[in-house]
């Protein structure tokens, strides 16, 4: 509950509060990412600021600065820089940070720092602060709350005069204490005021002799005006005051002493409170008084008060200690009663290192010096106070009273429980979750050899974790195993000489490894695991002796694991200690501190480059990694560091603010700092190469600045960029500096033509525009402005700079709206500065805004204010920073009859009156953009300018109608989405790069063309590619300059490209068909027919793509070479066109979503009879148009299989020359069959294949997923369909499925296949028995076994979506594991763990995972949300309908759970939960694709 106003409740709020007022710079120490921000002292920070409340120290104007930061970022090191601006200087921390800052609290010491120590309650481990009794702080003991903010307020006084350190400690109090009133920021000033003059100077010397001391503050907060209504005139007359310390010498422990003493008494006479060092509790006669230095002091006091006068303990005194240090034997000695016989020392240490306390030590050392006026010095005795609570604390009593009254009391007794010596950590050292990443890497490569020496769980030897965690630690454990290990060896030796084993083999293995560990060869393990199954053979005595140390053997890999907190000073967090030693000990660094908030970090906290600071000691092997953006690189750089024979330092980045984060979020921040240089990736090996120079290898593009320098200055630049001229440029110019000055030439150029041309009146149009709409219809309104003689000018409105919007005299905004009311892309960073600007004024500008949007996005009533919001949000600001409107706002509608056309025309006839220019005779060019046909036809047969484009340097993109042309070519332009907005910010344009997918005819592949394909995606691409829908590799991440090769390689491995996208007969898929065998082959063969016969004959592949250096053409096996297009023509079809083939009943193909669908029909000898042939399916969708929609293919009937070819050749020409060619939503051969009727498209096909098609085969399916695990086919040979998570080939720190098929693809040595299913998931094909053992051995150790995964997962899918999808809206293929998770224990707590739910994921309604035949869907909507789809057939065969629209996870999660409910207490035996929901009434069937729109479950509120 919160205090009352004016009021404080517990003590870190009093201290932090006090610490505010009297501090220029307040530093707090956060103590664990997941302690809420607004606890601790945190709070009345946050508080303070929140209410801009003036201190009393800070500079007039000014406010106190408050620096949050890590327990784990070596906090103290920013008061040692921050002491150097300011004398005001406090910090807040729990006690649990004290003991690994010690070395800079050394250094503090000697400033007027302030630093308010909060201990945990009833585990505190007061060793903390005992530890730092001898670094010359004057440390004090608060008790309760009103003592927690009186003695802060000492505290500062304190370190003010003596010029030195304090620390103010106490223990949290369980629960709400009663609160206390503030003091009042004007007594404050009175107190401080007296005490200088009690000092005896002024009081601006006091506290500033810079003279910024301000008593008179004006108010700027609520809480310090509130304060200052109620001022106290408090008078601390000098006379009342018993210290005079105008000549006290603070250099002496003594002259501390009685200066803190004299600010208790300011305190006394100030605030009313009088506070001595030591207090005494209890009878005035006691025989037996207990000094207690803990937690539970309180809690004794109160026992003992309230004990009956017969308890052994009734006579028992207590003395706490508030004036630690310096330690005033005097004020003990006068504290004692005289009574007192019996002294206990309680200490409240987790863990004793000497014999005696060191609180009992200082006590003995009092009782026996020279003050000491006691004839009979008291019985001392020492205990160690673990935990107690009120119930056992009179137990605890009466154990000491016991033992203290005994005749030979026992030293060292532990009172209460035994504390156990982490649980105290306000912070935990385990490893966040995420950074178990690296963990996991190592784990994976090193498997038993993999020896971490700082084991952060590792509870041994009662090492406490702050101890055992750093390097020093980690860097003992590795001598004294080395120690061991040199034991070992010897022994070894000796028992060789002495000819002990009696297995010829086991000595030569012996000899073998005696020889390669003298040498240090990498080979050492390989010949340790054999001499181990060697001796495990033998079976001696001496035998059985050695192999109790087999780790030995192996040689083990040892690893010291830290964070970046070792690196603000290497040198006292030991990391230096390792690199010097010269030993061969690996050190892996985690840095987690995000990209994006670096900036925000305090400027003059500057970590150290750990990885320069190694190379700089040029002994060391050093490396710096990022897993999430190249699980490759990191892999080599471990393997390399284990491999180099002496110190490796390896940095590996793993942003992150929460541990809670996502690894989604890691890998966006870790993309922007690696593309920004901020983190490069980088392996160095400082052994001399060939040329004489370290090796030193850049993984990634970019290399900061520091980097840089040091490569120049140590003379490496000039050579490496001799030796690698590309490499060279990279590191001279930066990524992206040359990039940027062409681009900034380009513009300029453009910039001075336009000034040229420009005559009449002004008119700047701006558009922001994410799919092309705003941006075409701003250049259509620019052309037609020009044609009407004004001086126009468009571009986008994040080129243009806001501060000349002052200038501008005439301004058109033109802009569309994305996500929730969104501006598009281009126009965010404009729209971020005028709606924070104050001072813009625009009182000269006139401007008109026209908006885009579509009033049936967001159907919801509480949604429709997303309807146009950018247009209105800008027209409505505009408006407040002084503009005039030229003519009111325009509302662009696409749901008006001509889209938002129908707006626009009156709008802008409406303009061109207000501007005066309605009726100029103009001549505008008209001409429409060129069309995608206009692009195909004036291609050359798909040449375009590709090759120029290739050429061009000055882009990592292509032109707009070569990525048409391209696409053909199964080339896409892609820019990395997650990267955009940040380069842009940098003036970068986008990171280009290009996606390629293969044809691939059913899908097969053999063991080398996987190899080949996970080659080039590691040297061309982004080290990962995707099995697609189309049961195909598509790869990722090529860059340009790696285009051709990349495409050259696909062809040397005897694959091609041709047609895997654009408007042809894209790639065939096939039924999987795992176990029948000759089936399949003969489906197979139909699937390769269909695709050679349907490929276009384009010569301009092999002319781009395949040419050598002397323009020498390759060609790819049965490919024609003319430019001729028999089938297509030269403008080819309308719009894509797919074709696939099933075998009933597994519609694994989803054959009813493709232009043509062919069933295959088999005799009653099971052999291949005929097809039955679906057309018209088809998933692409727009949101909201309802003239889009997905649509089942249509059964035209059977055709025998010889016919097949024809018939598909046949029904694609129909298509060719029916298909719209306008409207390209439109364009599809569903829509063709829908407005010609279903009829009429049969019989037009019949009449061109001059033949009828008989009537269709029965026929049924079962389902629509791929059935996993192995089978065997009628040849014996084996088959593994293994599931892939959404087709995703790549290696992460969980799973190692590329590296694991990689292994596989080799030792499948007597053959086989990798099948790709349209389903997204691998077959591994044909395996022979001899090769079963290797491949299944693989199989179980990459664990690339289905048997883990819940039935939603294994019948999931989702497409690409984000990062590289350009179309994209929503999150995909990253998100949809994350959402199923959530689901999964759900699922499993219902019973329903192995049920089979399709489940599919799409990042717009493109459809390309076939979303809408899927049980449940979550199409993309906008970014987070999804229309939540419902329905569709287990089969294949029904269209699922919209549940609701835009639904956010949570939401998803509350709609789909009680439905899963009902399904799990409902269904009827062997019900699939979309016939269940149909059944149920959930949601009504969608039976044809027309019908998608109609009933659905959430009608619009309009
Ligand atoms: S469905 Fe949409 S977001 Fe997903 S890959 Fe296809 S086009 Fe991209």
């Amino acid at each position: 509950m919160a205090p009352p106003i004016g009021f404080v409740s517990t003590r870190e709020d009093a201290a932090a509060r006090v610490a505010y007022l009297f501090s220029e710079t307040v530093l707090s120490v956060q103590p664990n990412l997941k302690a809420s921000p607004s606890v601790g002292f945190q709070h009345a920070l946050d508080r303070m600021v929140h209410h801009k409340v003036r201190g009393i120290v800070a500079k007039r104007g000014t406010l106190p600065s408050i620096y949050s930061v890590r327990h784990n970022a070596d906090p103290f090191l920013t008061v040692v820089e921050e002491l150097g601006k300011t004398p005001f200087v406090s910090v807040t921390a729990p006690s649990s940070t004290l003991p690994a800052a010690i070395t800079h609290l050394a250094k503090l010491a000697k400033f007027p720092v302030v630093i308010h120590v909060s201990m945990s309650r009833s585990f505190a481990d007061f060793s903390e602060i005992i530890s730092l009794r001898q670094l010359g702080f004057t440390l004090i003991q608060s008790f309760s709350l009103q003592e927690a903010q009186d003695l802060a307020i000492a505290s500062h006084i304190l370190a003010t005069r003596i010029g030195k350190g304090v620390i103010h400690f106490f223990h949290q109090h369980e629960g709400e204490e009663t609160p206390i009133p503030f003091e009042k920021v004007s007594k404050l000033d009175n107190v401080v005021y007296r005490s200088a003059r009690v000092y005896g100077v002024g009081a601006e010397n006091v506290v500033d002799n810079k003279g910024h001391w301000d008593n008179t503050a004006g108010d700027v907060s609520s809480e310090s005006a509130m304060d200052r209504t109620i001022v106290d005139e408090t008078n601390i007359d000098q006379r009342n005051l018993i210290h005079d310390l105008t000549r006290v010498d603070y250099t002496t422990a003594a002259g501390l002493f009685q200066a803190t003493e004299a600010v208790f008494d300011i305190i006394r006479v100030a605030l009313g409170r009088t506070y001595k060092a030591f207090d005494y509790h209890g009878a005035g006669n006691a025989d037996t008084a207990l000094l207690i230095f803990g937690s539970s002091a309180k809690d004794f006091i109160t026992a003992i008060r309230q004990a009956d006068s017969g308890n052994i303990y009734s006579k028992v005194g207590v003395i706490t200690v508030r004036i630690y240090r310096p330690w005033s034997a005097e004020k003990l000695l006068a504290t004692i009663p005289q009574s007192v016989k019996r002294l206990g020392v309680l200490e409240q240490i987790h863990r004793q290192t000497t014999k005696w306390g060191p609180v009992l030590l200082d006590v003995i050392s009092s009782l026996n010096s020279d003050l000491s006026t006691t004839t009979a010095i008291p019985v001392v005795v020492g205990y160690q106070l673990g935990y107690l609570d009120n119930k056992t604390i009179g137990q605890a009593l009466r154990g000491i009273s016991q033992n203290i009254q005994s005749k030979t009391p026992i030293q060292n007794l532990l009172v209460g429980g035994p504390v156990s010596h982490d649980v105290d950590l306000e912070y935990h050292l385990s490893q966040p979750e995420l950074e178990t990443a690296y963990s996991k890497m190592l784990f994976n490569v090193f498997g038993a050899r993999l020896s971490i020496l700082n084991s952060l769980d590792s509870n041994e030897s009662g090492i406490p974790q702050t101890i055992s965690s750093n390097p020093e630690y980690g860097f003992g454990a590795y001598l004294a195993k080395e120690e061991e290990k040199e034991v070992f060896v010897s022994k070894l030796q000796k028992a060789i000489n002495a000819n002990v084993f009696t297995n010829q083999e086991t000595k030569n293995l012996v000899l073998r490894w005696l020889l390669l560990n003298r040498e240090s060869s990498s080979t050492l393990s390989e010949v340790g695991a054999e001499l181990i199954s060697s001796l495990e053979s033998d079976g001696s005595e001496i035998a059985c002796e050695f192999l109790k140390d087999k780790a030995f053997f192996l040689g083990t890999t040892s690893w010291i694991i830290g964070s970046d907190a070792w690196s603000y000073d290497p040198g006292t967090s030991g990391v230096h200690n390792v690199i010097a030693s010269g030993k061969n000990v690996n050190v892996l660094i985690i840095d987690s501190q995000p990209y994006t908030a670096r900036a925000t970090t305090d400027v003059s906290r500057r970590k150290k480059d750990i990885g320069l600071y190694a190379m700089n000691y040029s002994n060391s092997y050093v490396a710096s990694i990022a897993v999430y953006s190249s699980y490759t690189q990191a892999l080599q750089a471990l393997i390399e560091a284990d491999k180099f024979a002496g110190p490796s330092i390896v940095i590996a980045y793993l942003p992150y603010n929460e541990e809670t984060d996502s690894a989604l979020n890691v890998l966006q921040e870790t993309k922007k700092a690696v593309d920004s240089g901020y983190w490069p990736l980088y392996r160095w090996d400082p052994r001399p190469d060939d040329s004489g120079l370290p090796n030193f290898q850049l993984d990634s593009q970019a290399l900061k600045k520091e980097l840089k320098d040091f490569l120049e200055r140590e003379n490496h630049l000039a050579q490496l960029a001799r030796r690698v001229p590309i490499f060279g440029e990279n590191i001279a110019g930066s990524y992206g500096s040359n990039l940027r000055s062409q681009q900034r030439r380009k513009a300029k150029d453009a910039y001075s033509k336009l000034i040229d041309s420009l005559t009449g009146p002004p008119l700047t149009i701006l558009f922001a525009s994410d799919g092309g709409t705003a941006e075409n219809l701003a250049k259509r309104l620019h052309r037609r402005a020009k044609g009407r003689g004004l001086g126009a000018v468009v571009m986008a409105m994040d080129d243009f700079l806001v501060e000349d919007l002052v200038a501008e005299e005439n301004l058109v905004i033109v802009t569309s709206t994305a996500g929730q009311g969104e501006f598009p892309q281009n126009g965010r960073k404009f729209w971020e500065t005028i709606k924070s600007s104050t001072d813009l004024n625009l009182t000269s500008v006139h401007y008109a805004v026209f908006g885009l949007g579509d009033s049936h996005y967001w159907p919801r009533k509480q949604d429709a204010v997303y309807y146009n919001k950018p247009s209105k949000d800008l027209n409505y600001r505009l408006e407040i920073l002084g503009a005039k409107r030229i003519v009111g706002l325009g509302l662009g509608n696409i749901q008006d009859p001509d889209g938002h056309e129908t707006a626009y025309l009156v709008w802008e006839i409406q303009l061109w009156k207000a501007l005066g220019v309605d009726g100029v005779g103009v001549f505008v060019d008209e001409s429409p953009p060129a069309t995608n046909e206009d692009i195909k036809i004036q291609s050359n047969y798909l040449r375009g300018t590709i090759v120029e484009g290739l050429n061009d340097e000055t882009t990592g993109g292509i032109s707009a109608s070569d990525f048409q042309v391209a696409k053909f070519h199964g080339v896409y332009l892609q820019d990395d989405r997650d990267i955009r907005e940040h380069r842009k910010a940098s003036g970068l344009e986008p990171a280009y790069s290009f996606m390629i997918r293969v044809r691939m005819p059913a899908g097969i592949s053999t063991p080398a063309q996987w190899l080949a394909i996970d080659q080039i995606a590691d040297e061309n691409g982004n080290h990962t590619f995707k099995i697609t829908t189309r049961g195909t590799y598509q790869l990722h991440g090529v860059i340009k300059k790696n285009l051709k090769s990349a495409v050259k390689a696909i062809n040397a491995a005897l694959l091609d490209t041709i047609a895997a996208c654009g408007d042809a007969n894209r790639n065939l898929v096939c039924a999987g068909l795992p176990y029948n065998h000759s089936l399949h082959k003969e489906l197979t063969s139909y699937a390769r027919d269909l695709s050679e016969h349907l490929l276009p004959r384009m010569t301009a592949y092999h002319e781009i793509w395949l040419t050598d250096g002397n323009d020498e053409k390759k060609l790819v096996a049965g490919n024609a070479t003319v430019d001729f297009e028999p089938l297509y023509g030269a403008s080819y079809l309308p719009r894509k066109f797919k074709i696939a083939i099933a075998m009933p009943p597994h519609n694994d193909v989803d054959v009813f979503a493709h232009d043509v669908g062919l069933i295959a029909i088999v005799d009653a000898e099971g052999k291949l009879a005929g097809f039955n042939v679906l057309a018209g399916g088809g998933m692409g969708v727009t949101h909201n148009n309802k003239k889009t929609y997905p649509r089942t293919g249509s059964l035209l009937g059977y055709v025998k299989k010889e016919d097949v070819v024809v018939v598909c050749e046949k029904i694609m020409l129909i298509q060719r020359d029916n298909g719209d060619r306008k409207a390209r939503n439109q364009a599809r051969l569903q829509y063709t069959i829908d407005h010609m009727g279903i009829d009429v498209f049969r019989q037009k096909t019949e009449e061109i294949l001059g033949f009828k098609f008989e009537e269709a085969h029965a026929f049924r399916f079962e389902s629509n997923i791929d059935h996993f695990g192995w089978v065997k086919d009628e040849r014996g040979l084996n088959h593994f369909t293994m599931f892939v998570e959404n087709g995703r080939i790549q290696d992460t720190p969980d799973v190692r499925i590329k590296a694991g098929l990689r292994e596989i693809a080799l030792a499948m040595k007597s053959g086989g296949e990798f099948r790709l299913t349209g389903n997204q998931h691998v077959i591994l094909s044909n395996i022979a028995e001899k090769d079963m053992p290797a491949v299944t051995r693989l199989i179980a150790e990459y664990k690339l076994d289905n048997l883990r995964h819940s039935g939603l997962r294994l019948s999931s899918s989702a497409c690409v979506g984000f990062p590289t999808c350009g179309v994209a809206i929503a999150e995909s293929e990253r998100y949809l594991p994350i959402f199923i998770s959530k689901l999964e224990s759900y699922l499993e707590e219902l019973g329903l763990r192995h049920d089979s739910v399709i489940l599919r994921m799409t990042g717009c309604p493109n459809g390309c995972v076939r979303p809408w035949l899927a049980e449940v869907a979550m199409v993309g909507k906008a970014y987070g949300a999804y229309n939540l789809m419902l329905g569709g057939g287990y089969d294949g065969q029904r269209l699922n309908k919209l549940y609701r629209s835009s639904v956010n996870e949570e939401q998803a999660l509350e709609l789909l759970k009680p439905l899963f409910k009902r399904w799990a207490l409902e269904r009827r035996e062997g019900e699939h939960f979309g016939d269940f929901l149909i059944r149920a009434g959930v949601i009504k069937p969608t039976l044809e694709g027309k019908k998608f729109h109609d009933d659905v479950a959430e009608e619009d509120d309009e």
